[in-house]
């Protein structure tokens, strides 16, 4: 085989390899598919330019047309090239698109006709194309896209910043090594001294700015180690294998060959896409946890922004509520002087609703104190039975507005021990709370203190609502709570228990409930350690 041939085909594989490349590295961006279809012409156009210097005297003129058929989409596809990149999108129009088409598939038809090149003359050694009238047509359109594209690339050069003007600068490096070396040696040569030595090459000299561009590219997008080092592997064997084919002799053996190669190309084509979707998705995982991990950064602030302001907002509620609560109780008790009964029932009813306001702004409270890891313990030596004593009485006036009596049973001589007294009267008020709120009228809630072992355990019983086996496991959650419960009361936004268990779990202690089911009542027993 001719050794030109040979080198032109070597040159052909790494660009085409290059074209590859760079498409397969993003599918979708349009100047991606531009730089791969300017390879796949260039390749064209290089098997055109040898043939026509090395066929019969009757073919030349079919293949220097054949030439210039190539040469001129590769000259406009190499301007709207430029024009995208670094664009992922195509910047042409759907109109724009069709004029570019047609002005391509013009020149590409117009190079093949004899308005071009008419006819061939031949002079001792020499074969010389005579150009027909629209020759300076088609070298205007040649050129115009050639130079309007380098210019293109100089102003994006300027205007580009950081990683983008490295790009250009590889880019603009690439493209003028190429088309400064296409004209020296295609032209200047060629016009001042005769010299066709390398007119056979011309397309050849495009493998500076088909390389400065695709590693521009690829910079950009996605040059990972791995996946350049598999494509790298990938190329060597297609490049042996080719070369074998290369090398050949005799039908058979070029047959099998070229199904070898064949296969390692389908091969190679197929572990390199495997290697880069995984890339692929091991980046985008990692932008993703990136982006979650800012997210989440934000919804911590703002979460502790929620419980700062909901904690600032109940004590800021609380105060005054505390002190209406006050003066209610004194008016009921009659010290401001006696009320009318008429009067009475509307304070009884304020009453109510003020110590529900406070009940709630207390869970609350609780819950932004539970979320900002604020609760603040502290320890003393207390008798927990006299403190449940004076919460019963506290309790006794709402028990009766529903008829409800409450019942406390204590073994005698129950140790002191230490407690938080603060957390462990709500605790205390939530689970009598509960018991009251969720007994029928005329109900009956029964609390009992005793020693077992070495703990304490209260339980308080009622013979209320109940709750059914599997909601057991969410009452003591987060906002859990029961559809009975939600029926029965609908303004409970299901906190309490929630702090319960959390004051009961950092006393080391334990707290459950049991119950029946479904209108059977419940009880809810709390154990704490004596001797912590
Ligand atoms: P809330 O009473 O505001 O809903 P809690 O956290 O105190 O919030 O209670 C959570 C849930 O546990 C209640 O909604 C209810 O479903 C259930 N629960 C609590 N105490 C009792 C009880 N004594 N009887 C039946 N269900 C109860």
């Amino acid at each position: 085989m001719d050794s030109n041939l040979i080198l032109i085909l070597v040159v052909d594989f790494v660009i085409l390899f290059t074209g590859v490349l760079v498409y397969f590295h993003n599918r979708r961006s349009a100047s991606n598919l531009l730089f791969f279809l300017i390879c796949l012409i260039t390749v064209f156009w290089s098997l055109a330019r040898y043939f026509s210097v090395s066929v019969i005297a009757s073919q030349i003129l079919f293949w220097i047309r054949a030439d210039l058929f190539f040469a001129a989409p590769h000259a406009i596809l190499f301007y709207l090239f430029i024009k995208d990149f670094p664009s992922e999108k195509s910047v042409l129009d759907r109109r724009e698109k069709l004029i570019w088409s047609s002005l391509l598939v013009g020149a590409s038809v117009l190079a093949t006709s004899p308005y071009v090149f008419s006819r061939l003359e031949f002079e001792a050694t020499q074969v010389v194309p005579i150009p027909g009238a629209l020759m300076p047509l088609f070298g205007l359109i040649i050129f115009g896209a050639i130079l309007s594209g380098v210019w293109q690339a100089i102003k994006k050069y300027r205007a580009s910043q950081n990683q983008e003007k490295i790009q250009w600068r590889l880019m603009l490096i690439g493209i003028t090594t190429s088309y400064s070396s296409l004209v020296v040696t295609n032209l200047l040569l060629v016009i001042l001294f005769k010299n066709t030595t390398f007119i056979t090459f011309g397309p050849l000299f495009m493998l500076p700015m088909v390389i400065g561009a695709g590693y521009a590219i690829l910079r950009h997008q996605l040059f990972n180690v791995k996946v350049i080092a598999t494509e790298a592997l990938i190329f060597i064997i297609l490049a042996i294998a080719f070369f074998e084919i290369i090398i050949a002799r005799g039908a058979p053996e070029t047959l099998l060959k070229i199904a070898i190669f064949g296969f390692f190309f389908i091969f190679g084509i197929s572990l390199m896409r495997s290697v880069l979707k995984e890339v692929e998705q091991r980046e985008q995982m990692e932008a993703l946890s990136r982006e979650l991990a800012t997210a989440n950064a934000g919804l911590r602030k703002l979460d502790q922004a929620k419980s700062e302001f909901i904690s600032l907002a109940s004590h800021q509620l609380r105060a005054p509520l505390t002190i209406i609560k006050g003066y209610i109780s004194l008016l009921l008790e009659g010290t401001m002087g006696t009320i009318a009964d008429k009067g009475r029932e509307a304070i009884s009813i304020i009453s109510t609703s003020a110590e529900q306001l406070i009940k709630l702004i207390n869970d609350l409270l609780d819950l932004s104190r539970i979320e900002a890891g604020k609760i603040k313990y502290e320890f003393g030596r207390g008798d927990f039975a006299a403190l449940m004593r004076n919460i019963i009485n506290e309790f006794m006036p709402r028990a009766g507005a529903k008829n409800v009596s409450i019942i406390f049973e204590s073994s005698p001589n129950l140790p002191e021990f230490y407690f938080d007294p603060d957390k462990i009267r709500e605790v205390a008020i939530n689970l009598l709370d509960n018991a009251v709120k969720y007994s029928p009228d005329g109900g009956q809630v029964t609390i009992r203190m005793e020693n077992v072992g070495r703990t304490l355990r209260i339980s308080v019983r009622d013979r209320g609502i109940g709750i059914k086996k599997e909601d057991i496991g969410k009452i003591f959650t987060k906002f859990g709570r029961t559809e009975e419960a939600q029926r029965a009361d609908p303004n409970g936004m299901g906190i309490g228990l929630y702090f319960v268990k959390r004051v009961v779990e950092d006393h080391g202690g334990k707290v459950w409930v049991e119950s029946e089911g479904v209108g059977k009542g419940s009880t809810f027993f709390v154990e704490l350690p004596l001797n912590k």
